[in-house]
């Protein structure tokens, strides 16, 4: 049994690695932050802007909606437009009820995707259903394209949920009605997998995912389509919420089943407020996974949560302006500054903690509390290298924080090694 001392995640998960326009999803692959336009993808202008937002904050596949010919129509252009700014993040093409004609009559968007998303609950009725099913397999297999079956409670097939609860009822109610809905979501992707698989697509062309929007819901669901298959999982949870409560929700359940080793991409689907930022579910994705130790995205900035010894602000502004420099500049540093991601920053507001935690990061600084003299001392890889004193603590903290990264970090020191 695992002691206390050397708790860690459980293994990962053993799934079937699958190639999407390049990135790897699933077998060793780190886990991969994904999140979905809002824009209308007719209009190229508007969904170029937010693909290429969402991709250089971090997203490495992003999906868009296609659900009309004009969409359809407007995927070549976007693709185009993309690579033109140089940007060669994968597109992932969302489909519903109509998929199968789109991807038939709009061979140019169908070339365009790398990935297409097909949830079983919304791809026709009786008869038609496999019918439109499998003629999306068949665009897939024709373009040598994965796809993700994506099932998702609030369209889930309701021919297999009648069959089940009948089952059920026949067989004396075994089940409640809650778990009856679990299983008929899992064997929705399953049973849909088994259509693709036999349709011709193999197993690395094809990501399964069940989306619920309730956290006990969805790590039950994945918990048991994890240990009924290998097919690599999208995780995410739906209609999320707005705000705190959204971040909450996803970070909970995804955070949970990543320790199991369950789950191969990401998607926090949060609501933004109105006119507010989409790529704000990018940023959360990628804390996610960094606090959780699997991924390193970007430097991390502690600061103290602040109490009565706090004088002023002024260690929340730091704090604050050090983590949006940072934001804001680590599209150039990750080029700049290889292994940057790894920097790790103090900014704490009293000698309490302060140099404790000061000396635990690369970098760290503990600004004057109440009482305390107006003298800020800084540590560097562990050491106090020095205290600041006078009225521009900040700025002169800002300065050695860009040196320390210029000198671990820059060419200089690569050169130096
Ligand atoms: S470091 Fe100082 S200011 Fe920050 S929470 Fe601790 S005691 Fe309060």
């Amino acid at each position: 049994m695992t002691s206390a001392f050397d708790y860690e995640p459980q293994p990962r998960r053993a799934s079937v690695a699958v190639d999407v326009g390049g990135v790897i999803v699933g077998g060793s692959a780190p886990v991969v932050v994904q999140s979905m336009t809002n824009t209308d993808t007719a209009d190229v202008d508007a969904t170029v802007a937010q693909v290429a937002a969402l991709h250089r904050a971090g997203s490495e596949l992003v999906r868009i909606t296609v659900d009309r010919d004009e969409s359809a129509a407007a995927v070549p252009k976007i693709r185009e437009r993309l690579e033109r700014l140089g940007l060669d993040v994968p597109l992932i093409g969302d489909f519903h009820y109509i998929g199968h004609k789109l991807l038939a009559d709009h061979p140019a968007c169908a070339e365009a995707l790398a990935k297409y998303r097909i949830n079983p609950g919304n791809v026709g009725f009786k008869a038609k259903k496999d019918k439109q099913f499998v003629e999306i397999i068949e665009r897939a297999i024709q373009f040598d394209k994965p796809v993700r079956i994506g099932v998702n409670w609030g369209s889930l097939d309701q021919e297999l949920l009648t069959r089940l609860m009948d089952d059920n009822q026949a067989k004396g109610f075994p089940l409640t009605a809650q778990q009856v809905m679990r299983e008929t979501i899992v064997q929705s992707a399953l049973i849909s997998a088994e259509l693709a698989e036999e349709a011709g697509l193999p197993r690395n062309r094809i990501i399964l995912s069940a989306k619920v929007s309730n956290v006990q819901d969805l790590i039950a669901c994945y918990s048991m389509l994890s240990s009924r298959s290998n097919h690599a999982l999208h995780l995410g949870l739906t209609e999320a919420g707005m705000g705190s409560k959204g971040i909450v929700s996803s970070a909970a359940s995804l955070g949970i089943l990543m320790q199991q080793g369950i789950g191969d991409t990401i998607r926090i689907s949060l609501t933004p407020e109105p006119g507010g930022d989409r790529t704000r579910e990018v940023q959360v994705a990628q804390e996610l996974l960094q606090v959780m130790g699997f991924r390193q995205f970007i430097p991390v900035v502690a600061a103290c949560p602040g109490c009565g010894r706090t004088t002023s602000t002024v260690f929340q502004e730091l704090a604050q302006k050090i983590e949006g420099d940072i934001r804001r500049n680590m599209p150039v540093w990750r080029e700049k500054y290889p292994g940057v991601e790894g920097l790790k920053v103090a900014v704490m507001g009293c000698i309490v903690n302060g140099p404790g935690e000061s000396k635990h990061a690369d970098i760290g600084i503990s600004l004057p509390g109440t009482g305390e003299l107006p003298a800020a001392p800084v540590y560097i890889d562990g050491k106090k290298a020095m205290t600041i004193r006078g009225t521009n603590i900040a700025g002169d903290f800002e300065t050695l924080v860009g040196e320390y990264i210029e000198k671990r970090f820059g060419q200089g020191q690569a050169a130096a090694e």
